[in-house]
């Protein structure tokens, strides 16, 4: 199971799609995964088969406020995320649909979640939606140079914005990263779910329940 979240932390208004969870819920939410009995592993432990009774905590995107909460709650619990970053927005502010600023996380946090065994991931360079396969390629050939300027290592992972992957795009995934991620209902759509290559993840965002959360499982975790 994979689950992906967004921003964590306090807000002065809701963000759109509710992505904003607090420190307490996303502590509460790693408790009730503990006591169905899962084990937060790595990416890198479940992709290599540890699957069963297993969960992964991934962020995209890239914001200041992630960095605060894996120093704090990951530490607490041992767990190991994985950061999929558009890098176009490092050190910089990203808009909300409904124009709120967030900050974006910096080149020396993602190098400081790197070096305590967190993974880096991409999520494109400009975070766009693009249908043409060149500007696709290009852009995420740019988000791997910008990571692999900050940690020294070619990122092996991708997930991508809206959580959307057409066909082409896929083509230029498999040749280029070691494994993909969609998102949610979108994911499941567009691209069918493959276990040694492209994965759906389980969005989690501040209107879930824990009831939410077992049904969303039981939907998105394929
Ligand atoms: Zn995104």
């Amino acid at each position: 199971m994979i689950l992906a979240f967004h921003n964590i932390g306090k807000y002065s208004r809701p963000l759109p799609a509710e992505n904003d969870l607090s420190s307490k819920k996303i502590k509460n939410i790693i408790s009730f995964f503990h006591r169905q009995g899962y084990t937060f592993v790595p990416i890198k432990e479940y992709l290599s088969g540890h699957r069963y009774k297993t969960a992964v905590i991934t962020f995209d995107d890239g914001y200041y406020d992630q960095f605060n909460t894996s120093v704090e709650i990951f530490a607490r619990y041992n767990i190991k995320a994985c950061f999929f970053i558009s890098t176009s927005k490092i050190g910089e502010m990203w808009k909300s649909v409904d124009g709120m600023l967030i900050n974006g996380i910096s080149s020396t946090q993602i190098k400081s979640l790197y070096e305590s065994g967190h993974t880096i991931g991409s999520h494109g360079h400009s975070h766009e939606i693009q249908q043409d396969s060149n500007f696709f390629s290009e852009d995420l050939k740019e988000s791997i140079k910008v990571l692999v300027s900050i940690t020294g290592k070619k990122p092996e992972y991708y997930s991508a914005p809206f959580g959307v992957i057409n066909k082409n795009q896929y083509a230029i995934l498999k040749e280029t990263m070691k494994y993909s991620f969609s998102l949610g209902r979108i994911g499941m759509i567009c691209c069918r779910n493959e276990p040694d290559f492209l994965m759906n993840r389980i969005p989690v965002n501040n209107r879930d329940t824990f009831l939410r959360l077992r049904f969303k499982k039981i939907l998105f975790n394929i």
